[in-house]
């Protein structure tokens, strides 16, 4: 899968160095703080080629704590490491969503509906931010697969570090520190908030029928979301908006595969029912099976559960 956004991108902006850019960054209010960078893809902490984390882990001692908009600061820590990569403390000003995928973009860009990000765009090493205004969200790993979600707490690399690949971090769109920052939309929000409260029916009690129940109800939504998804749309040959068919049926099997271990979805129930739907808005058998293979999985490992209450139907 080839992404939106490589296709139509305007030329990357650099800013001129990495002291200036942190100095901008903490002129606009965004705490910077100093991360260790990389020679040849060696990281320049003391672990070196055994790093795990080459260019992206803080020099400071007490790391984010010490993150700070001061430009005397700020400057002082690039005087001292000129090499250093920017890390940029996200939760007060800045959320960045992190893209580790081209499928995790695609899905972004569905969950937007939108072709184009609103904001700015980061190029990283091997993905994408998008940054958003923060809005008191938490960080949060993988609420996507592939797309994890910098809020409090969090920290993001920033332009125009480079990354252990030897690729800088450039803006593909760019940051105007005098705008303000695109609001998470909803349909993101939702996402990134932490599941509900799990509960579990009590034995006997009757409501594991209910949780059945809701489980279907579950299913048939996906189903229908697959079914309403949107053709791509082409021009001149060339794909100018997703159509979103695949990654709908990406995103319901791994909302499925989160519900399996407690709701009684098993996989035999679902697999067939996604896969018929997904024929029916024209996928390809093979690529079909794959996408909920590798949606099912997903969902396996970041299981929620259903959570019946009376009279109002289930809640996601
Ligand atoms: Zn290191």
């Amino acid at each position: 899968m080839t992404a939106r956004i490589n296709a139509t991108g305007p030329e990357p902006t650099r800013v001129p160095t990495l002291a200036a850019a942190a100095r901008w960054y903490a002129t606009a209010g965004i705490p910077v703080m100093p991360l260790h960078h990389t020679a040849a893809g060696v990281c320049s902490c003391t672990a070196g080629p055994e790093c795990g984390s080459p260019g992206k882990h803080p020099r400071l001692p007490h790391g984010l704590h010490e993150a700070a908009t001061d430009s005397h600061r700020v400057r002082a820590w690039w005087r001292r490491w000129p090499e250093a990569n920017i890390g940029l403390a996200t939760g007060g000003k800045l959320d960045v969503c992190d893209i580790d995928t081209t499928t995790g973009l695609s899905t972004v860009l569905d969950v937007l509906d939108v072709v184009r990000p609103a904001g700015p765009l980061v190029r990283t090493g091997h993905g994408w931010h998008l940054w958003f205004a923060a809005d008191g969200l938490p960080s949060r790993i993988s609420l996507l697969p592939g797309v994890d979600w910098r809020g409090r707490g969090g920290y993001a690399v920033a332009p125009p570090s480079l990354h252990a690949s030897g690729r800088w971090y450039t803006f593909q769109q760019p940051w105007n520190a005098a705008e303000a920052l695109p609001e998470c939309p909803p349909a993101l929000r939702q996402l990134v908030q932490p599941a509900p409260p799990d509960i579990v029916p009590p034995a006997g009690s009757g409501e594991v029928g209910d949780v059945h129940r809701y489980a279907q109800a579950a299913l048939d939504g996906e189903l229908a979301r697959i079914h309403a998804a949107p053709r791509p749309v082409y021009s001149g040959g060339r794909r100018v908006t997703g159509g979103g068919r695949n990654n709908a049926l990406h995103l319901a099997a791994f909302r499925l595969g989160q519900l399996a271990a407690r709701s009684g979805l098993d996989q035999s129930v679902v697999r067939p029912q996604l896969l018929g739907a997904a024929r029916n808005v024209g996928l390809s058998a093979a690529e079909a099976e794959r996408t909920i293979a590798s949606g099912w999985h997903a969902g396996l490992r970041r299981p929620r559960a259903v959570v019946p209450r009376a009279g109002r139907g289930a809640r996601w």
